[in-house]
């Protein structure tokens, strides 16, 4: 019988099938969660539990919605709108084998890719990265960076990011005039089955 490890992100990362996401959310068509209309992917499981996370749901590595990487990718470009597509969280780079595989397919449709994380991209650079980390860093087109710091919050409309420490790291220049996004302003999408996503601030989510 197995025993689980009090923190061990692998071993529910684990229970995750061979091509596929545990998310937690995702929306289409998004204007604040980085340049022009984009889907957003939430991922599940985070191990930093910062103090004033919005978003404290999506903490838990179990499984909340599998979807293949092969269904996430023709729901992204199954909507014309969707110039791109934002990984959030939760951690995305927990997640990194099955988004680099999710990054190559959008983008050879044409889409550009970028994610959230509560890493430094030093971090992410490092041998204790998340496996894969270096590969999903070379498919985005964008990445915001740096740990959630409820005391470094920006509360303005003209900033792209939400925190004085988060960095935007523009790996694409074709991108460079296009950080114009502003992180304080909140979106509501309603949903097929009448729930409701908010999110912007902070690149977060909220489903009611
Ligand atoms: S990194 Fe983000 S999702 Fe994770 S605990 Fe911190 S604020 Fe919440």
């Amino acid at each position: 019988m197995k025993t689980k490890p009090k923190v061990d992100p692998y071993f529910d990362l684990m229970e995750i099938p061979p091509g596929y996401l545990n998310i937690m959310g995702y929306v289409d068509s998004s204007e604040v969660n980085g340049p022009g209309s984009r889907a957003v992917v939430w991922l599940q499981g985070c191990l930093r539990e910062c103090p004033g996370c919005f978003n404290p749901s999506s903490w838990s590595f179990e499984i909340n919605h599998l979807i293949s990487v092969e269904q996430l990718a023709e729901k992204i470009l199954s909507n014309s709108q969707n110039q791109g597509v934002t990984f959030s969280g939760g951690e995305p780079f927990w997640q990194a084998p099955a988004l680099v595989e999710l990054a190559k397919k959008v983008k050879a449709a044409g889409l550009n890719v970028m994610s959230f994380t509560g890493f430094t991209l030093e971090e992410l650079r490092s041998p204790d990265a998340p496996a894969r980390s270096q590969e999903l860093l070379a498919q985005l087109d964008l990445l915001i960076d740096a740990p959630f710091v409820e005391s470094l919050a920006i509360h303005s409309p003209d900033s792209p990011v939400s925190l004085h420490n988060q960095r935007v790291h523009i790996f694409n220049p074709a991108l460079q005039d296009r950080i114009t996004w502003a992180s304080d302003r909140v979106e509501i999408h309603v949903l097929k089955d009448g729930s409701r996503i908010i999110t912007g601030f902070r690149g977060q989510i909220l489903s009611a």
